[in-house]
């Protein structure tokens, strides 16, 4: 069995990433369990988070790395949250008060320059200095709510109206919210792509 190392500490991701390599000859390993602390996330663009968190996860651990970075775009907002989605009102992770803040900087917007996007960059390296790393995103389309609906997910999840949906991403199935989110995407991608490697 190959080990992967997996640049991030969030559990939920391990038992994803797992549950879709399940057959293929690879086992994701959290870069906690081998010590590994988080990369400083200085890119400007979530590819290049992506890449310099696994470059730090594969330098570390001598081991393939997988990272993803991901977040939600809002055109008319100039592409914020963007980069800064976990930290929009300031504390990390604090999803009350980014929800809270999305509002009040949409506030008075009209409903067709609500729309905004969630993506998902996935980055797969070899080896630290590999050059051709493998590279997936997932993009997830809707609109922002005027008012926060549903208690499921996580994150912007009850502000966020997919498109072709009647339900906020918070009211979704969550299977169902796996196969349409960027995340789901990136991941089919990345499912895909290592298929034909005979990954
Ligand atoms: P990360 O990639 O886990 O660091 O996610 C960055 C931030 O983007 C999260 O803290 C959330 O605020 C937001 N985000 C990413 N994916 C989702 C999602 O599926 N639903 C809601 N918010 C998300």
């Amino acid at each position: 069995m190959q080990r992967i190392v997996l640049a991030s500490s969030n559990r939920g991701k391990l038992a994803e990433f797992n549950a879709l390599l399940a057959g293929s000859g690879l086992e994701v390993v959290a870069q906690a369990s081998l010590g590994i602390d988080d990369a400083e996330e200085s890119g400007l663009s979530f590819i290049e988070n992506a890449l310099l968190k696994a470059r730090h996860a594969a330098q570390a651990s001598g081991l393939p790395a997988l990272a993803d970075d991901s977040g939600l775009c809002v055109p008319a907002l100039g592409g914020a949250p963007g980069l800064y989605s976990a930290r929009y009102a300031g504390s990390h992770g604090d999803a009350v008060a980014n929800n809270a803040r999305l509002l009040r900087e949409l506030d008075g917007l009209p409903q067709d320059r609500r729309e905004a996007f969630f993506i998902c960059v996935l980055v797969l390296l070899q080896r630290a200095d590999d050059p051709t790393p493998l590279v997936v995103e997932g993009r997830w389309h809707g609109r922002v709510l005027e008012t926060p609906r549903g208690v499921g997910g996580f994150g912007y999840d009850p502000l966020f109206l997919p498109a072709g949906q009647l339900t906020s991403a918070a009211e979704l199935d969550p299977a169902l919210k796996n196969r349409l989110s960027h995340r789901g995407q990136a991941l089919a991608q990345l499912h895909a792509r290592l298929s034909e490697c005979g990954g």
